[in-house]
């Protein structure tokens, strides 16, 4: 019987490719630079599967270009470029990678709200360009303290659990705003769930761990940031647009908060023109929540193992729309 064909839509850890090329013919985009839209669905033509990252838009269009696809294999925990409700309608299952990215995002969060606390980045731009010339001064960088303040983390999953944890051995009192309640989240960690208002005034450090979806669109705009503390620190390690970009450039202007970590822009790559990069009340890193050599390893083998899964009409050990399967 001839192999079913795989397409895999960027480089991925080998680990993960030989599983593919073990069971599937696979046909693997050689570029760094993701295929343009005409180009994917010309790709994806033949293919039976398709393994996709984040930059891949798969919607509809792609889907008429595809009649032979049994399954989309995302390798990442966000579907935000995935019309999933598009697949569920045309019974294909879309494969996701959920909670083994979840401590190397959390560690990439509590790394960006300990720079933008203890100012890192700024002090590190200033010791570069020859600004350190007294040894010590008691007045110069001071910072706020992360241990004992209050975090609130809006998004109580996986992540924001994870979040919740590292919280706890600073000694931080933890607020949380999520869709549900968590009262074994809450018993675990000592957290308090509030609403949104009460938690955007009483936070030191506000973190956010929800998937961008239509209702989380710019959850974070003028009046969120109206609602936040002077001395307040904003951390976004979910997706750029669950903050409004324009708004938060005016807030960290004119210091209505203290700064902002982002792991994530809107939009990605963020223009190095963006009026952002020049406050200096702001540490930005290039979307590396999971890129670390054993989560991205992990995160491919499971993406892996799901396409194969639905090439060879399993169920997919981790399914985002159960519900294709009766
Ligand atoms: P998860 O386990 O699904 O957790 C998301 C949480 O957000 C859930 O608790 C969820 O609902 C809550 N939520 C959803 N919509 C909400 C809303 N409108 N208002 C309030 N809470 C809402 O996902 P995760 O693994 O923690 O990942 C979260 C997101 O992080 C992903 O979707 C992805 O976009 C992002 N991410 C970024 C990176 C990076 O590299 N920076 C890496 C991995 C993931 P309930 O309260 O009902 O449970």
């Amino acid at each position: 019987m001839p192999k079913p064909k795989a397409l895999v839509t960027r480089a991925i850890p080998q680990e993960a490719l030989e599983l593919v090329a073990a069971r599937a013919e696979m046909d693997v985009w050689p570029h760094d630079e993701p295929p343009d839209p005409v180009t994917l669905r010309r790709m994806a033509a033949r293919a039976d599967g398709i393994l996709t990252n984040i930059m891949d838009r798969i919607d509809a269009n792609l889907f008429n270009a595809a009649p032979n696809l049994k399954v989309v294999s995302q390798m990442a925990v966000g579907l935000d470029n995935i019309d999933v409700a598009e697949a569920t309608r045309r019974r294909i299952p879309v494969g996701y990678t959920p909670g083994v990215v979840s401590n190397a995002t959390a560690d990439q969060a509590f790394a960006l709200l300990l720079a933008a606390a203890r100012r890192l980045t700024e002090a590190e731009r200033w010791v570069r360009k020859g600004g350190w010339k007294i040894a010590f001064h008691p007045l110069f960088w001071l910072g706020a303290e992360v241990h004992q303040a209050t975090i609130g983390i809006i998004g109580m999953g996986s992540i924001g659990l994870e979040m919740a944890k590292r919280a706890r051995g600073f000694d931080m009192r933890i607020l949380y705003y999520s869709r549900t309640r968590k009262p074994e989240a809450e018993a675990l960690y000592d957290m308090e769930f509030t609403d949104m208002p009460t938690l955007l005034a009483e936070s030191d450090f506000v973190s956010l761990h929800v998937p961008l979806t239509p209702e989380t669109h710019h959850l974070i705009s003028a009046n969120e940031l109206a609602q936040m503390k002077p001395t307040a620190i904003l951390v976004n390690a979910a997706r750029g647009p669950v903050v409004d970009p324009t708004t938060l450039y005016q807030a960290l202007r004119d210091k209505t908060i203290a700064a902002a970590a982002l792991d994530v822009t809107s939009p990605e790559p963020i223009d190095p023109n963006d009026p952002l990069l020049t406050l200096e009340n702001l540490v930005v890193a290039p979307h590396l929540g999971s890129s670390t050599v054993r989560t991205r390893t992990r995160m491919a083998v499971l993406a892996a193992q799901n396409l194969v899964a639905g090439l060879e009409g399993r169920p997919l050990p981790r399914c985002a729309n159960p519900q294709v399967y009766p």
